[in-house]
């Protein structure tokens, strides 16, 4: 059984200090694939100084010769695609489909920071009217120094992409950590590293759980800037930890995101967005849409719609192309996911979704419609990360954006209309960091990801990604 227990520091594979090891599984086979290291303390300790080490170097680099090096991590991500996406598939439980269009956002993810990096070169110097007659200013864009990177499960080399791929194109050296969860698809950021001759210590992989290597990345003096993807419990322990040394930190945390469909939509759309909004990636998606809000004129019409979209769903074996609906990733997820529908069960809650056939292993859960939910329960108030979609009606507009706003979060948003116009309207009166209008849920790399509220503090992707990276120094003196 492979065995990750070598941590990939200043450019070369070090053993772990950490004794422990925790298993690595298969959800659908439900067995132990193989073992990681659940690092230590002094790993980090390791990485960090690597890191430092390499700042200097990697920043005098430029940005063109940073985007050359994203350029190769991308091709050689592009080489190593179709095993990265059944290794993804098979690690995580998704459907090959959905992991190999992983691999597609991740690789367009480094190319647009190469872009990125290069155009940074360009933005070095500009001057700034100072509005005083004498004197002139200059402004530089400076790297934020080490990055302590954390990620979550759900979308292995997609969320590690997100903050890799800026951080080195601002110059930051990095400290990643992948979810422990799913080691095996992101171990490979480490093995093309190394073969691109990425500068030692520019990136640094450190395996391992939350407690030996998450939480120290976080309280580590020698990280300036963290970021971090994942719950709303460990994201508010990791700013509590930045609070120290008063250091930037960036969170991208849950989500409980509505979709609207309103009374002129296209009811076939509709059924198509919001199964796709709860169901992808087994609704294991801080953008899942999971509170539906419907015309009370065409509800019926539409959970008509959504019933056989569901109906048609197949079950099985990520692998296999038949698949469209894979396991939760882990027994603990699937548990956590039973226990929102115990807790609905008692609430009285009665699913209306039509049963579908699951394979007599892995950690499926059947997914559910709940109709008319209380805006009181938790079912409709918290994140259930799982195929759990809850509906109310609405009778106008006002009262379709008061519910859709009345969340905890503000992540994603969709809305479902019979003219882009009026679904513009309302996406303009919706608390959330990316509303799609009558689309799917798409997160081009241009375009800036994140949440209002409770979803976090800044955005990734796009222009805002690589600020998020990046300190302001301005120069100025007579002239
Ligand atoms: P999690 O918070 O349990 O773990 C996320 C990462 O943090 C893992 O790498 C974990 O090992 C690490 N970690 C755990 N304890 C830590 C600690 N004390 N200090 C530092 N790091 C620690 O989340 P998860 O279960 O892996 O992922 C699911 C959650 O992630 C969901 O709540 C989901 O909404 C969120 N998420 C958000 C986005 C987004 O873009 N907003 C994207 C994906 C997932």
């Amino acid at each position: 059984m492979q065995a990750l227990t070598q941590h990939f520091i200043d450019g070369r594979w070090v053993e772990s200090r950490g004794h422990r090891r925790l298993p690595v599984s298969d959800p659908y086979h439900e067995t132990v694939i193989a073992e990681v290291t659940a690092g230590s303390p002094q790993d980090v300790d390791a990485a960090v100084s690597a890191a430092r080490r390499a700042l200097d170097g990697w920043r005098a680099l430029g940005g063109a010769a940073r985007g050359d090096s994203l350029d190769a991590l991308a091709d050689a991500l592009v080489a190593r695609r179709d095993e990265l996406a059944a290794l993804s598939s098979r690690n995580n439980g998704k459907p090959l489909a959905e992991a190999e269009q992983d691999l597609a956002d991740a690789i367009a993810c480094y190319r647009y920071y190469a872009g990125e990096a290069r155009a940074l070169d360009e933005r070095q110097g500009e001057a700034v009217d100072t509005g005083e007659a004498g004197l002139v200013s200059r402004r530089y864009r400076d790297p934020a120094g080490v990055a302590g990177l954390i990620t979550p499960w759900n979308f292995p080399l997609v969320s590690s992409a997100w903050k890799l791929a800026p951080a080195l194109a601002a110059g930051c050296t990095v400290v990643f950590k992948p979810s422990e969860v799913t080691p095996l698809p992101e171990q490979a950021l480490a093995e093309i590293a190394e073969a691109i001759d990425l500068p030692p210590g520019v990136l640094n992989l450190v395996h391992g759980d939350g407690g030996n290597v998450g939480a120290p990345i976080a309280a580590h003096p020698g990280i300036d800037k963290l970021s971090f993807t994942g719950s709303n419990r460990v994201g508010e322990a990791v700013m509590a930890a930045a609070t120290r040394g008063s250091r930037n930190v960036s969170l991208e945390l849950g989500g409980k995101s509505p979709i609207l469909v309103t009374e002129d939509a296209d009811l076939n759309l509709a059924a198509e967005l919001v199964l796709a909004g709860f169901c992808y990636n087994t609704g294991q998606m801080c953008s899942a849409t999971s509170r539906l809000l419907v015309h009370e004129s065409v509800a019926d019409a539409l959970h008509e719609r959504l019933d056989a979209a569901i109906a048609g769903l197949t079950a099985g074996d990520p692998h296999d192309p038949a698949t469209t609906l894979g396991p939760l990733v882990n027994a603990g997820q699937r548990r956590r996911v039973n226990a929102y529908l115990a807790e609905a069960e008692e609430e009285e809650l009665t699913p209306t979704a039509p049963p579908i056939a699951l394979p007599d292993h892995g950690h499926f859960v059947a997914p559910r419609v709940f109709r008319n939910v209380p805006t009181s329960s938790r079912l409709w108030r918290e994140e259930v990360f799982g195929p759990v979609l809850c509906a109310r009606t609405f009778r106008d507009d006002d009262e379709a954006v008061a519910l859709a706003n009345d969340s905890a979060f503000g992540l994603a948003a969709s809305v479902v209309a019979g003219s882009d116009a009026l679904a513009e309207a309302l996406a303009s009166r919706l608390v959330a960091g990316n509303v799609w209008c009558n689309t799917g849920q798409i997160a081009p790399p241009g375009l800036g990801w994140g949440g209002m509220k409770g979803s976090g503090i800044g955005r990734e992707l796009g222009r805002e990604g690589l600020e998020a990276y990046l300190e302001t120094r301005y120069v100025t003196r007579p002239g």
